[in-house]
């Protein structure tokens, strides 16, 4: 069971999506509340399955987006100036940079170097502080998956990373919530990203540094997590900017992000503002 959001005649609502790909209706309009309710959801009993739904992100505007930066061996490898960090580096995304798993990535006008990097994602469950490694997935409601879109010219001039790859549209979530109890292991799922339908990167999350457990610890001992914040874990090698020569996306291109057990993103590339 994978539990999604949609728009149902232009209302958002929470739907399931079941095994044959259909989605449900739950009567529900926030995720909010199928986190409260600790998934413990139904679909309606007399509900047809919505036919066409255009799925949005799960979350509509997360309260906080915490984001591991170098936290796969193999990124950290294709980047020569990144050096292991000896505990984990998070930076944040911001909330209206968040869009639905078919919408238009929209490329800015301040920058000509944009980005993918697909990231598994964490949808935390339960307010926590403070947790041990040993206790931290206990605060997770679920995962779903993250592209952290990044504006390179942006993120690397300014030595700071919050425009750069906050921009509005450069945080497509989706296409799913998959629930923890159904994703015990976390660091054994394969992420992908596709550009124009080639593949541009394919890893284990094995090949993690930080394995999830340790980064949800590890943030939980700086802030306070809340339930429906967002903790992305990482992209492995394979970005456009260490391709050699470089190569960013463009007007027409469509960017796909997967985690096989999650679902995949598909989002148009677009000329911006
Ligand atoms: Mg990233």
């Amino acid at each position: 069971m994978k539990f999604v959001r949609f728009d149902d005649d232009g209302r958002a609502a929470v739907g399931i999506l079941d095994e044959g790909g259909r989605v449900l209706r739950t009567g529900l309009t926030d995720m909010r509340e199928v986190i409260e309710r600790d998934g413990a959801v139904q679909a309606l009993s007399a509900a047809e399955p919505v036919v066409g739904a255009r799925l949005l992100s799960p979350l509509e505007r997360p309260g906080k987006i915490l984001c591991a930066g170098i936290n796969y061996v193999s990124h950290k490898d294709e980047n020569p100036a990144a050096v292991f960090p000896s505990v984990p580096f998070f930076f944040s995304k911001l909330p209206t940079a968040v869009v639905g798993p078919d919408d238009e990535i929209v490329l800015p006008e301040p920058t000509s170097q944009v980005d993918y990097e697909v990231e598994l994602a964490v949808v935390v469950g339960r307010r926590a502080r403070g947790l041990s490694e040993e206790d931290a997935l206990r605060c997770v409601f679920g995962y779903t998956v993250a592209n952290d879109v990044s504006a390179r010219d942006v993120q690397f001039v300014d030595n700071q990373i919050t425009l750069g790859k906050g921009f509005d549209s450069f945080c497509p979530l989706g296409p799913a919530i998959v629930p923890a109890a159904e994703l015990p292991d976390p660091q054994h799922v394969t992420v992908a990203s596709y550009v124009n339908g080639e593949l541009r990167q394919h890893e284990s999350t094995s090949g993690m540094l930080f394995p999830v457990a340790r980064l949800l610890a590890f943030a939980s001992h700086h802030v306070t997590l809340e339930p429906g914040d967002v903790i992305t874990t990482g992209t492995p090698a394979g970005v456009g900017t260490f391709r050699s020569p470089p190569d960013y996306l463009r007007p027409g291109d469509v960017v796909e992000v997967e985690v096989d057990v999650i679902g995949r993103m598909r989002n148009p590339v677009v000329a911006g503002w």
